[in-house]
């Protein structure tokens, strides 16, 4: 584990617990925290056996422990692991322990890992984070899943008794899943399969649904956290565990399932949403839009308009959420459905509400594997158009979400940028534009190709999104060349 830099400071309080704060002013892209994770792990559901040393796919065991899995490029593990089984307290155990019950990977690293005296002490920052279990037990949830795959499994292997001082209980094991599930970051193996990573310090972020920092994960799964805006002394380092193109009914319930978290952040207190209007709904009597009461502590009550003060109740509010809700689910796919769910929705929400915006993601990945397969008939320029719209309408949500240094507006400029040079080269080839338009368009491509690889600045070569700089840059050559041989 690596120590943070000398820009934050360590702080706790009764409502964060530990957690990090600024203590100098911190300029956008200055790395903040970098930091190797404690574990990495499969998900639970996984049964393609991974190689405990780099967590690719998997084909044979160590041939010392006869536990766990390595892969051909790999001759050996974590050696406290190893040598737990080769001649450690885990030596009697079965040795299909793993390979019967894959799910339970990665709270037997965990256990190793707190045995080992050398990364206990790492652990035990984790560990000493109260899990109150009556708040997971009977809800909605994974405790069932835990149970099956992991808890279970683990109490039938004998694991526990060769454990003794670390007292074992089925609740406690199901403590350690709630701390590995809650404190884990998306993190990408080599072989592109996601998988979770367990940062230390990582784990002391708070969350805000507007974060000041941005998480940057490379293939090694080590993390870099760097400023997304200016900070000053004193300022709480966030991060934000939900998605910030959800409204904020959507994401206060998935903060409520995975984090028993009642968000207060000012995105939540705020019913517009940073003017984004990402919830609200069109009145019915004066044709303004409809706003969510909001209380202090981030309770979700009515809409009410703002103009001529006409009530929507939140039960049909909801209603209509679930309606539009189950209608996605069941549009599987199908191009005409999520367009005819436009037509029929559209008019009763505000243009950026949340289940719009889903619903136009939804149409334009579609024509985008469409145009990469080139499924489409002839590349029509009708629907190439469309493409180009619906990026365009995501784009100033995508802004306004996240201010600073952003990868969703990244990504979202990347997906505005190859529908727009698709759709004006197809124009240009087929003398629908003059080369003076093409060439405006051109520049215009130029731009957002330019903003987009600025945001993308910070991010280390060998990660996904180091990979998006490098193909953004290729097409920009690409602009560049063309604007040299009909423009400039
Ligand atoms: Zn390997
Ligand atoms: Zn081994
Ligand atoms: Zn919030
Ligand atoms: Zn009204």
């Amino acid at each position: 584990m690596q120590e943070f830099g000398e820009n934050i400071q360590q702080a706790h309080d009764e409502k964060l617990g530990r957690h990090l704060v600024a203590s100098i002013g911190i300029e956008p892209g200055d790395t903040i925290l970098e930091e190797r994770p404690l574990l990495v792990a499969p998900h639970w559901e996984c049964h393609q056996l991974k190689c405990a040393q780099c967590l690719q796919e998997s084909y044979v065991i160590c041939r010392r422990c006869q536990v766990f899995p390595l892969c051909m490029d790999c001759n050996q593990h974590d050696e406290f692991e190893c040598e737990f089984f080769t001649s450690g307290a885990g030596k009697a155990l079965c040795k299909d322990i793993l390979v019967k019950n894959f799910g339970i990977c990665g709270l037997l690293k965990l256990l190793l890992l707190l045995e080992n005296p050398s990364t206990k002490a790492d652990c035990q920052m984790l560990i000493d984070v109260p899990i109150n279990l009556s708040d997971y037990r009977d809800g909605e949830g994974m405790w069932q899943e835990h149970e099956e795959l992991v808890v279970r499994p683990l109490m039938e292997s004998g694991l526990a008794d060769v454990l003794p001082t670390q007292g074992l209980t089925s609740d406690a094991l199901h403590a350690h899943c709630i701390r590995i599930d809650s404190n884990s970051f998306e993190v990408t193996a080599k072989d592109g399969d996601t998988l979770k990573g367990v940062f230390v310090w990582g784990a002391t972020l708070p969350h805000h649904c507007v974060p000041n920092t941005v998480v940057a994960l490379d293939e090694q799964f080590n993390m870099k956290l760097y400023a997304a805006v200016p900070l000053q002394p004193g300022d709480i380092i966030y991060n934000s565990y939900t998605n910030p193109l959800m409204g904020t009914s959507q994401r206060q319930h998935q903060l409520r399932l995975s984090r028993r978290l009642e968000c207060t952040c000012s995105r939540c207190l705020d019913p517009t949403e940073m003017g984004t209007h990402m919830s609200s709904l069109k009145c019915k009597e004066c044709g303004g839009f409809s706003v969510c009461e909001i209380d202090s502590n981030g309770k979700l009550g009515d809409w009410r308009c703002p103009d001529c003060r006409a009530l929507l109740t939140a039960a049909e509010v909801h209603e209509l959420q679930a309606e539009v809700g189950s209608a996605l689910v069941d549009a599987m796919g199908d191009l005409q459905v999520y367009e005819a769910l436009l037509t029929q929705y559209g008019p009763l929400l505000h243009p950026n509400h949340f289940m719009l915006l889903d619903i136009k993601q939804n149409i334009a990945s579609i024509l985008r594997a469409a145009a990469l397969m080139n499924s489409m008939d002839q590349p029509c320029k009708k629907l190439l158009a469309r493409r180009v719209e619906l990026c365009s309408d995501l784009l100033p949500v995508c802004r306004a979400v996240v201010p600073g240094i952003s990868k969703l507006y990244a990504i979202g400029l990347f997906e505005y940028l190859l529908a727009l040079v698709e759709l004006v080269e197809l124009q240009f080839a087929e003398s629908d534009l003059s080369k003076k338009e093409y060439v405006a368009h051109l520049r215009t491509a130029s731009l957002v190709a330019t903003e987009a690889m600025d945001l993308l600045r910070f991010e280390p070569e060998n990660s996904a999104e180091g990979y998006l700089a490098d193909r953004i840059s290729m097409e920009l050559e690409r602009i560049e060349s063309d604007l040299k041989k009909y423009g400039r």
